[in-house]
C-alpha cells in the first residue's frame, strides 16, 4: 500500500521547541524553512555550525511527504539519522553500507508513508531506479547537502553531483534546497546554475568567525615552532590542557609530529586514513571524550565531527585552498569561546605544492583551477592587511579589520606599492579599452617587463604605453604583485585561463585616490638553495 507520511506540526517554532528542544531560531533559519515549506527553492550558504541542518529538516516535517536529502557522507549520515531518531523523527538512509534486506525495509517505509525523511547517498540518486523508485511516493523536498561538489571550479568536485540537475525536470513542484559551507561567489553561481536554482531564494549568512583568532607565520623550524605554540596556546586559564587538531599533509608526518609531541609530554595521537578502522574510532572517541587531547591528522579527520571546546587548529603544511583552510580552522571554538587558528608555511610548501599541480592527473583546466586555489591561499598568507578581511573578502564578503588575527595585532613590514599597482592595472585596462583583449598573468608581467616573447610579437603588444614600464621588479615580484591584487581584490581572475580584469575598487587605484601596500614578501629559494662558489 502506498501513502504519503503526514505533515508533523503546523508551524516551524512547534517543530523547533518539539524536536530539537530549542527556544528560537538562529539566523536565517526561519526565512529559509518558511520559503521551503511554502514551496519555494532555496540556496543557503552558511558556515559550518550554522545550522544548516534544521533548514531542511524542520520544513520536511511541516509538509506532506518524505524529505529527501543528498549527501555525500556515509559516517555523517549515519549520525544524523540516529540523531533524528532519538528525537522521535522518522529517518532512514539508503545507501552502500547497507544490506539488501535493510534497503528493502527502509523502501518499503518510504513507499508506505512513514519516514519524515530520507538520506541518499549522490551516487544512488544518480541511478535510474532510485529515481524510478523515489516516484512511486512522494517527496516533500530535496535537500543538496555539501551543494559545492556540484562545482567543478570548487575545491571538491564529486561528479555523481552532476546528475543532481535532473531533479528539477523530473519533480518540478517540489520545492529543493542547496547548502553549502563553503562557497565563493565562482561556487555559488555554478552551484545555481548546474542545480537549476535561478528562481531561487539565495541565503548568504556572514561567514565570519570572530571568535577565532587567525595567525600565519613563516615556517623555519616547525617542530619546534609547533610545540613552543601549544605550550603557550594548549592550556586554559585553570593551567589544563586543552584540546587541538593539527594538520599535517601526509599520512607519515602525522605519526611523526604525534609521536615528537607525545615525547614532549603533550597528549598527541594521529590520524589518517591509512589507520584501521578500530584505532582511528579509538581516536576519535578519545579526543570527543577525554580533555586536552591533540590529533595530528590529515584532513581526513574532523568531517562530521562536532565537539565545540576544540581551542586550536594549527597547520603545519599549507592547505591547499581557502576552502579548505576555512573549513578545517572553523572546526575550532564551535562554542564562542576565544580560539586560535595558527598556520606556519614556508617556501617549500610553495614548491611542493606547484610541483603536484603539475603533476596531477587531469586536463589543463582542471590544472589551473588548483593553481588558482593555490595562489588565493598564498595571498592570504602573504597579505599585509588584516588576514579576516582577507578570508572574508573571498568569501564575497565585506568587513573592517578585526583586530584579532596578527596582522591587526602585529602590523607586518610593507612596502609601498601603489606604483607598481598602478602600472599593472593600466596595462590590463590598455589592453581592454584600446584592443578588448585580456590576459592572463604571465603575458601580462612580460609586457610590463618589456621581455620580448612570440606572443609580445603576435599581438604587437611591444607599442603598449605600459610596455617596459617596469623592468625595476623581477619576474617573481611581479608575480607577488599579481597575487596581492588579486588577494585585496584590485584584480580578478575569470574563466578557465584565468585571465585578468579589473574590478569596481580598481578604478581608485588607477586615479591614484587610493594607495596600496604589499607585504614584503619572504627571501626567495634560490638564495638557500644555491652552492656556495668553490
Ligand atoms: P551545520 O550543518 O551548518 O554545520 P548543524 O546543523 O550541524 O550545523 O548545527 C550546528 C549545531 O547548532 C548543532 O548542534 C545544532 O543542533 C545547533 N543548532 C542549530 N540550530 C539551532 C538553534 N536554532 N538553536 C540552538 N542550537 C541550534
Ligand atoms: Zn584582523
Amino acid at each position: 500500500r502506498i501513502a504519503v507520511a503526514p505533515a508533523r506540526f503546523d508551524s516551524a517554532l512547534e517543530a523547533l521547541h518539539t524536536v530539537y528542544g530549542y527556544d528560537a531560531f538562529r539566523g536565517e533559519q526561519a526565512e529559509i524553512i518558511d520559503q521551503l515549506a511554502r514551496g519555494g527553492d532555496a540556496v543557503v550558504l552558511m558556515p559550518t555550525g550554522g545550522g544548516k541542518s534544521l533548514c531542511y529538516q524542520i520544513p520536511s516535517l511541516l509538509r506532506e511527504g518524505t524529505g529527501v536529502v543528498v549527501s555525500p557522507l556515509i559516517a555523517l549520515m549515519h549520525d544524523q539519522v540516529d540523531a533524528l531518531i532519538r528525537n522521535g523523527v522518522r529517518a532512514a538512509y539508503l545507501n552502500s553500507s547497507q544490506t539488501a534486506f535493510e534497503r528493502a525495509e527502509v523502501e518499503r517505509a518510504y513507499l508506505a508513508g512513514e519516514l519524515d525523511l530520507l538520506y541518499v547517498a549522490p551516487e544512488r540518486l544518480g541511478s535510474e531506479a532510485t529515481k524510478r523508485f523515489l516516484e512511486r511516493g512522494t517527496v516533500a523536498l530535496f535537500a543538496i547537502d555539501e551543494a559545492h561538489c556540484v562545482a567543478q571550479w570548487g575545491h571538491d568536485f564529486r561528479p555523481d553531483y552532476l546528475a543532481l540537475s535532473e531533479l528539477a525536470e523530473r519533480w518540478p513542484g517540489v520545492p529543493r534546497v542547496a547548502l553549502t559551507a563553503t562557497a565563493t561567489e565562482a561556487t555559488h553561481q555554478e552551484i545555481t546554475e548546474r542545480l537549476s536554482l535561478q528562481g531561487a531564494r539565495h541565503f548568504v549568512s556572514s561567514f565570519d568567525r570572530p571568535n577565532i583568532q587567525y595567525r600565519i607565520a613563516p615556517k623555519l623550524e616547525v617542530r619546534k615552532q609547533l610545540l613552543d605554540f601549544i605550550r603557550t596556546e594548549g592550556r586554559d586559564a585553570a593551567g589544563n590542557a586543552v584540546a587541538g587538531i593539527v594538520y599535517a599533509l601526509s599520512r607519515a608526518s602525522t605519526e611523526k609530529i604525534a609521536a615528537f609531541l607525545a615525547q614532549n609530554g603533550i597528549d598527541a595521537m594521529p590520524y589518517h586514513a591509512g589507520l584501521d578502522a578500530a584505532t582511528r574510532r579509538r581516536t576519535q572517541e578519545r579526543f570527543l571524550r577525554d580533555d586536552g587531547v591533540v590529533v595530528v591528522a590529515t584532513i581526513a579527520f574532523g568531517m562530521g565531527i562536532d565537539k565545540p571546546d576544540v581551542r586550536f587548529v594549527a597547520h603545519i603544511d599549507l592547505p591547499k585552498s581557502v576552502e579548505g583552510y576555512y573549513q578545517e580552522t572553523g572546526r575550532a571554538g564551535r562554542d564562542g569561546l576565544p580560539a586560535t587558528a595558527w598556520l606556519a608555511y614556508g617556501l617549500n610548501d610553495v614548491v611542493q605544492q606547484r610541483r603536484m599541480i603539475d603533476e596531477s592527473p587531469g586536463d589543463l583546466a582542471h590544472r589551473r583551477r588548483l593553481a588558482s586555489h593555490l595562489d588565493a591561499m598564498l595571498a592570504l598568507c602573504e597579505t599585509v592587511s588584516c588576514r579576516r578581511q582577507n578570508l572574508l573578502g573571498y568569501f564575497g564578503q565585506q568587513s573592517e579589520p578585526c583586530g584579532n588575527c596578527d596582522t591587526c595585532l602585529e602590523p607586518p613590514a610593507s612596502w609601498d606599492g601603489t606604483v607598481a599597482a598602478q602600472k599593472f592595472l593600466s596595462t590590463v585596462v590598455r589592453l581592454q579599452r584600446e584592443r578588448n583583449q585580456r590576459f592572463g598573468a604571465g603575458h601580462l608581467i612580460d609586457i610590463v617587463r618589456g621581455k620580448r616573447t612570440p606572443r609580445v610579437d603576435q599581438y604587437g603588444h611591444d607599442a603598449l604605453a605600459t610596455w617596459g614600464i617596469g623592468q625595476d621588479l623581477s619576474e617573481q615580484q611581479w608575480r607577488g604583485v599579481v597575487r596581492q591584487l588579486l588577494a585585496q581584490g584590485l584584480l580578478q581572475a575569470t574563466g578557465e585561463y584565468g585571465v585578468l580584469t579589473l574590478t569596481d575598487e580598481s578604478a581608485a587605484v588607477l586615479s591614484g585616490s587610493r594607495t596600496v601596500a604589499f607585504r614584503t614578501e619572504p627571501e626567495r629559494a634560490v638564495r638557500s638553495t644555491r652552492r656556495a662558489a668553490p
